[in-house]
């Protein structure tokens, strides 16, 4: 299965206590967690540096699942490439976003909402309840989910209602966030799953690499098209 993890790579090159926890980006911090539980996937990259020139049209036909992580730079996201990325996801490629990814071009515009959360950062504790202990992305995941320090995301959250709604996370400082979803567009399913600030290790936490790779298997396209258009044909009965 081929997985593309698209990381903004920004504050892990300028910013010390982000370098500090992911010295290589959070692409590789991510895929080289999940290659020690699951060696089925094939990993590739892109960067915001990149993105125009690694994320064409045949690159995404050949990408089962792509990954997002992008926080500060998503205005300077090739709209071109955007587009590109929604089609493929209605003709059936999986995505999954992850924390400020929320706030993405690709996740606003399939979604259609504008996604805001109510925020602060102080490396609060995090709890992920998880509703839904048959999903298959919930297999083998702690519950709760014990996140040791995070970003705090709350409600309200100006996402549609999930189509799966898997885990709800409490916060020490009373709020609560759905941050473990999953939309469908077209033949296409995304994942939102909310851990990841860029200088608190929760992609080195089992339980976070876990669903993050229950996720790509559960995105991943069971039916995939070639095309959106409409087709104009002759009835199938005379
Ligand atoms: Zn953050």
């Amino acid at each position: 299965m081929k997985v593309l993890i698209y990381n903004e790579f920004v504050h892990e090159q300028h910013d010390g206590p982000a370098k500090d926890m992911y010295p290589r980006g959070m692409h590789m911090a991510i895929a080289e967690e999940i290659q020690k539980i699951d060696d089925s996937l094939e990993f590739s990259f892109a960067t915001l540096e990149n993105h125009k020139e690694v994320i064409t049209r045949e690159k995404l036909a050949e990408t089962d699942v792509l990954v997002w992580w992008g926080h500060m730079r998503h205005h300077l996201v090739d709209d071109d490439v955007v587009t590109l990325i929604c089609d493929e996801v209605n003709k059936g490629m999986g995505l999954i976003v992850l924390h400020s990814g929320h706030e993405s071009k690709i996740f606003r515009k399939l979604m259609g909402t504008r996604c805001g959360v109510e925020w602060y950062e102080r490396g609060d504790h995090g709890r992920i309840w998880i509703l839904d202990q048959t999903h298959p992305i919930a297999q083998g995941v702690p519950n709760p989910l014990e996140l040791e320090a995070e970003e705090t995301y709350g409600e309200p959250f100006t996402v549609p209602t999930p189509d799966e709604l898997i885990g709800v996370t409490w916060w020490k400082g009373g709020e609560i966030f759905r941050g473990m979803s999953v939309y469908h567009r077209g033949l296409g399913k995304i994942f939102y799953f909310h851990p990841g600030h860029e200088t608190y290790p929760s992609y080195y936490n089992p339980g976070v690499i876990r669903a993050i790779d229950n996720g790509i298997h559960y995105v991943a396209p069971k039916m995939r098209i070639d095309e959106l258009t409409s087709h104009h044909i002759q009835p199938h009965e005379p």
